[in-house]
């Protein structure tokens, strides 16, 4: 029971803390109900109560009207009067004027809880109006010492929207450009639904459409080596035709060297013919011995 207690007194903390921005020393302030409640249990101090119930240091206070409201109501809540009279007075701003405690102590958290208070009582109204305030935190006593009450629903209610607020862009990031456009592009009517569709395959895999290899025999294999080969050679032939190709422009200024001594070649050898003929001839003169001289005397 008491560990379940710690557990939602340590949450609370940190929900205020959080969200609120209480901080150790905590500012409590007392009212007189409590400080009666407190005398009355007889457990112990109470700044000693409510630092073991927040695990840390505390500073109390208490405020003129308080003071005054207590002393009105007599001797049975003089315990608590002496009680109070402990800790130093919180400036409320009603020295003059008549203001009950309850209201007194709801003035000091005003609309925003903005000192971070926290307020010790035992009036169910005041109790009440502090929770209806954001960040306002509420101590009460009962049999079992001193509690914390958890967040009301209002209050959470409020935390959920200011996150929601924090989300959206302010008005200096509304009016940067990126964000007119983005919203621009948001205005547009989409009846379409944003798809994520996988990418399907728009045809089988083009390596396996690529002719198999067949094993063929040794012999094949062999004959496919000299192909190999072959075309190993051919390439080098091929490249034949290149050279020549290249060759070809250096050639074509030798080809009237090369019909010149052609015609040379030509007019030697008629030169030897004639001299073979005149040869015969005059064997043939001289002897009479020759084969065709001789038939023809
Ligand atoms: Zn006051």
């Amino acid at each position: 029971m008491r560990r379940k207690k710690h557990k939602n007194t340590r949450r609370t903390l940190r929900f205020y803390r959080i969200q609120f921005g209480h901080r150790p020393p905590y500012k409590v302030l007392l009212d007189g109900n409590f400080a009666h409640a407190l005398e009355a249990m007889k457990k112990g101090e109470s700044k000693d109560l409510i630092e073991r119930l927040l695990g840390d240091t505390v500073k109390c206070y208490t405020t003129h009207c308080v003071q005054r409201e207590l002393k009105k109501l007599g001797k049975e809540y003089a315990g608590a009067r002496q009680l109070l009279k402990r800790y130093p007075l919180h400036k409320c701003g009603h020295d003059e004027e008549h203001c009950s405690a309850a209201d007194c102590l709801a003035a000091q958290l005003g609309d925003k809880n903005e000192e971070h208070f926290f307020v010790a009582t035992q009036d169910k109204v005041l109790h009440r109006r502090c929770m209806s305030v954001p960040g306002g935190a509420v101590l009460f006593a009962s049999i079992n010492g001193v509690h914390l009450e958890t967040p009301s629903a209002l209050q959470k209610q409020r935390v959920k929207l200011e996150e929601q607020r924090n989300l959206l862009p302010s008005q200096a990031e509304l009016h940067s450009v990126a964000l007119q456009v983005d919203g621009a592009a948001q205005q547009q009517p989409t009846t379409e639904r944003p798809s994520f569709r996988r990418k399907k395959a728009k045809g089988p895999n083009p390596l396996s459409l690529l002719p198999k290899k067949r094993k063929e025999p040794a012999a094949a294999v062999r004959e496919a080596g000299s192909g190999k080969q072959q075309q190993q050679q051919q390439p080098a032939q091929a490249a034949q035709p290149k050279l020549q190709q290249q060759q070809q422009p250096a050639k074509q200024p030798q080809q009237p060297q090369q019909q010149q001594a052609h015609k040379d070649g030509e007019q030697q050898q008629g030169v030897k013919r004639k001299r073979q003929r005149r040869r015969g001839k005059a064997s043939g003169g001289d002897g009479g011995g020759g084969g065709d001289g001789g038939g023809s005397d």
